[in-house]
């Protein structure tokens, strides 16, 4: 124990991490703990301009497409308050209840964890400066280019042991990868995307649906219904990309059409709709691989969060990926040798969370399709995972994702409700 805490303590890095999101500032604090200098590249995230007043002022401003809430399940709460005690206690006392689960605004996490990055030692957030592109230095393994830190927008260089891409779904790893002629790493797609439409809802909380976050699944359509916090409610309705027909669900009198006709099957959404239909463009599940043939396609380099994957937001397991992605991150920095992180985040990488993101995408698929039944999940827990090597928290964080996934499908996918399927609605639609 004492040795590895030695060890642990004796290659003391300095990491640039790529994005002051949710991962990135996760990264950041829990690499930190470990005593590694750290910068993070990115916008700082205050209560002001996410529009809270402080942690229980609530914002009543309507969630944007970079607003949405987040779903904080059990396992997720769990491993927080032994990693970073400090923001779950500020996160239960945002969300105003002490449960088993939270939702919460995407803003406010942020605003929570910027404000603990900006009183840990050994971080320094540059504000508003982001990565353009990469900077190589000396090859480590011959034919792959080494990333010894990152040009920022400003023009300048910052060096660094390690660089960390948390930029999320738009992240420009594989490009900057390319431009210092790194093989091209895999990046593993779904090929039918899927879009949301959503509506909010201004309402007394009291009357709603007292699950704050349930899916329900008709014959290729898939809805959310998810409480964004004092008294505001999101509808969403998402359909696969391919169904051309549907995008007039953008329009809020047919949206509202829509939700008439799966309204007797659904719980009931009092409130008054706000002006508007949120819409996104197609969404699909992707993950990169960036081993390839047993080998990094560069050193010095991992991407993690939703810069490395992610699957359908509905569904809300991103943000307790993302933090399971980032402990395993912590957990292969650990082992103490810079050369060898890559590989043994990438072995993690491998052996648990992609199989759960197959796991998630055959569900997406099957949504899309509504034939046939959805595999179980083989049934795992987190003392089979702890067994297997893995840390208190990502074991943790592991089992609860495989049991959010195993206890969804009776309830999210009940295939024997007997809902309006795509053609009623597609008709629905078209009655002028
Ligand atoms: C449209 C949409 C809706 C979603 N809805 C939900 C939902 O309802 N429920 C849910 O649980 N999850 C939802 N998610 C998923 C959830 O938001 C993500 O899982 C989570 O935010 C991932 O965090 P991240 O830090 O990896 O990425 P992000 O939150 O995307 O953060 C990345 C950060 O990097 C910054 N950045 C980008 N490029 C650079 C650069 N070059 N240099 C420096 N910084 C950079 C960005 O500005 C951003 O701040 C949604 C995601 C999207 C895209």
């Amino acid at each position: 124990m004492l040795t590895s805490l030695l060890r642990r303590r004796a290659v003391r890095m300095h990491v640039v991490v790529c994005g002051a999101g949710p991962i990135g500032a996760m990264v950041a604090l829990l690499l930190a703990a470990e005593g590694h200098r750290v910068t993070v590249l990115g916008d700082r995230h205050s209560y002001a301009d996410a529009g809270y007043s402080d942690v229980r002022g609530i914002s009543q401003s309507v969630p944007s497409a970079d607003d949405p809430p987040l779903l904080i399940p059990g396992a997720a709460l769990d491993a927080l308050s032994i990693e970073l005690p400090g923001v779950v206690g500020k996160l239960l006392l945002a969300a105003g209840k002490a449960g088993t689960e939270v939702v919460v605004r995407r803003s406010l996490v942020r605003a929570l964890l910027t404000e603990e990055i900006e009183r840990t030692e050994g971080i320094q957030l540059s504000h508003g400066v982001r990565a353009v592109s990469l900077l190589t230095g000396a090859q480590r393994l011959p034919g792959r280019p080494h990333i010894q830190g990152v040009l920022t927008t400003e023009g300048n260089a910052v060096l660094a042991d390690l660089v960390v891409d948390a930029t999320g779904r738009n992240s420009q790893a594989i490009k900057w990868l390319s431009d210092v002629g790194a093989p091209r790493p895999l990046d593993e797609r779904q090929e039918v995307g899927n879009r949301l439409f959503t509506r909010y809802f201004g309402s007394d909380e009291s009357v709603n649906p007292s699950t704050r976050w349930s899916l329900h699944h008709f014959d290729r359509v898939l809805i959310a219904m998810v409480s964004a916090g004092q008294g505001l409610w999101s509808m969403t309705l998402c359909i696969s990309d391919e169904e051309s027909d549907l995008y007039r669900l953008s329009g809020a009198s047919l949206w509202s059409r829509a939700a008439e006709l799966y309204a007797p099957r659904l719980p009931q959404l009092r409130g008054a709709p706000l002006p508007g239909v949120w819409t996104t463009p197609r969404i699909e599940s992707y993950y990169r691989r960036f081993v390839r043939s047993g080998q990094p396609v560069a050193t010095g380099t991992v991407s993690v969060g939703d810069a490395w994957g992610a699957t359908l937001p509905l569904l809300g397991l991103g943000p307790t990926m993302g933090l399971l992605h980032a402990v395993m991150l912590r957990d292969a920095v650990r082992q103490g040798d810079p050369d060898g992180i890559l590989l043994r985040f990438d072995s993690l990488t491998e052996n648990y969370l992609i199989p759960l993101h197959e796991h998630i995408t055959k569900w997406e698929e099957q949504l899309q399709t509504a034939e046939g039944n959805i595999a179980q999940p083989r049934p795992a827990t987190a003392e089979a995972f702890e067994t297997a090597g893995l840390g208190y928290s990502s074991a943790t964080l592991l089992s609860g994702l495989w049991s959010q996934c195993t206890a969804s499908p009776s309830e999210a996918f009940p295939y024997t409700r007997h809902g309006p399927s795509l053609a009623e609605l597609v008709e629905a639609l078209s009655v002028p």
